[in-house]
């Protein structure tokens, strides 16, 4: 059987499921193809099952990209606000977590119902379970395979996300069909994403396993306030999570396990005024006893037993170094299996950043996670979509 409509978009995701409905606001026949048996399953699982849906500091400044001002345009014509306002008109309880972050106060299910609802009432149709394998451009229309049938549309709007997660369905489809139509697709690599460590450090990341330190991490561009958590595996947290989508292969991360302090300073005052202190102690109130027990049993400068009386401004100088300026070498990272993003994709120089239609191929458009923009951990992965969605949708 053949299908056919003025749109087709390939993925049911946070793009595609909100592209379509404001591609069929406008009038137009749009069909929405999935191949998983359910739609929008990251959007279920994400920020714990509460969807952390935007950020109230949007910035193009928190979006990694070859072409850092590509995602400015799309982020102007459908902003944080835009949503935020949408959600309150479907009386979605929502609340800030932290940093600007907003989830939902009950599940992630009610997003996925708003966009099942904005398709429903202007039309859009979802068709589930249909494996796409093959698209074909006959000069004027797009044939899409999926299954015994096919779909025919003049415009085809490419939003089937990235490749992380693949037990939800996830594929790297997007970023073949860009090469078949000739578009340059940037080497995609896993991104948010928990480091593993295999070296000496990775018995102290086994000892620790559970512990969660407020540090400050830096890597390349990056550089990132939060919490990092020790994990059987390695290190995992925020921080972490943030730090992995600029790290490459072989680099250092730095870790400043006590930020906002002077360790060399204030390791002298306390010299003077708490001498019987031993450096155990004196890390332990700092961080946990664990942690103190732990990390000192690895470094060389002195036993953890050692009273602050005796030890050399040296000594000091040192212990402050390697805690402000922890370095940690990742042997890599748990890779598409944990990971929340994908980083890379389809070339943004390809396409429009107004439209995001392909500037070599007519009517074929690429949005969401698919392309070359990644957001930082917080909502702003899905206000990408969201954006990128609607500013396809307006000029489709
Ligand atoms: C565990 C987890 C938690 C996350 N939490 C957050 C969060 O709280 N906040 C945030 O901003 N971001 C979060 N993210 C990132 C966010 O989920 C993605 O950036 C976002 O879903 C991307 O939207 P998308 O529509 O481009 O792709 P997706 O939502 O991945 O949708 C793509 C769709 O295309 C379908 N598809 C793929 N290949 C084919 C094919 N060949 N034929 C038909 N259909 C196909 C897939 O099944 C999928 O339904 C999280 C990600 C993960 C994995």
């Amino acid at each position: 059987m053949l299908y056919e409509s003025d749109v087709i978009v390939l993925g049911a995701g946070a793009a595609g499921l909100f592209c379509a409905a404001q591609a069929a606001s406008r009038g137009l026949s749009v069909q929405v193809l999935e191949h998983a048996n359910k739609p929008g399953k990251k959007i279920l699982m994400s920020g714990g099952g509460r969807c952390n849906f935007t950020n109230y500091y949007i910035e193009p400044s928190c979006y990694l990209s070859h072409n850092p001002h590509f995602c400015k345009s799309a982020l102007s014509q459908y902003s944080q606000w835009d949503f935020i306002a949408l959600v309150e008109q479907y009386g979605i309880a929502y609340h800030e977590k932290k940093l600007g972050q907003l989830f939902c106060d009950d599940k992630a299910k009610h997003i996925v119902a708003m966009l099942l609802d904005q398709c429903q009432q202007h039309g859009a149709v979802v068709r589930l379970e249909v494996p796409v394998t093959e698209v074909q451009h006959d000069g004027e229309h797009y044939q899409v395979q999926g299954g015994e049938h096919s779909y025919r549309a003049s415009k085809l709007v490419v939003a089937t996300g990235g490749p992380s997660i693949p037990t939800l369905g996830a594929t790297g489809f997007g970023y073949q069909l860009a090469q078949q139509f000739g578009l340059r697709v940037y080497p995609h690599r896993a991104g948010l994403v928990p480091f593993t460590i295999t070296d000496q450090l990775r018995s102290l990341c086994q000892a620790l396993s559970g512990t969660s330190l407020a540090v400050n991490v830096e890597c390349n561009d990056g550089y990132f306030d939060e919490d990092m958590l020790f994990t059987h595996r390695g290190l995992s947290g925020p921080a972490m999570l943030q730090i992995s989508s600029y790290w490459q292969p072989g680099d250092a991360v730095r870790v400043n396990l006590l930020p906002g302090s002077d360790s060399a300073q204030e390791l002298r005052q306390l010299q003077h005024e708490r001498p019987r202190l031993s450096v155990r102690q004196w890390l332990a109130e700092k961080t946990t006893q664990r942690f103190a027990e732990q990390w000192l049993a690895l470094q060389s400068v002195c036993d953890a037993t050692t009273s602050l009386a005796s030890l050399n401004g040296e000594q000091m100088d040192a212990l402050a170094q390697q805690l402000h300026q922890w370095q940690v070498k990742p042997s890599g990272t748990e890779g598409y299996r944990t990971a929340e993003v994908a980083l890379g994709g389809v070339d943004t120089d390809e396409l429009s950043s107004k439209t995001l239609e392909s500037k070599r191929q007519p009517g074929l458009y690429f949005i969401g996670e698919v392309v070359d923009v990644t957001g930082h951990l917080g909502g702003f992965n899905f206000q990408w979509a969201w954006s990128s969605a609607y500013a396809c949708a307006q000029h489709l």
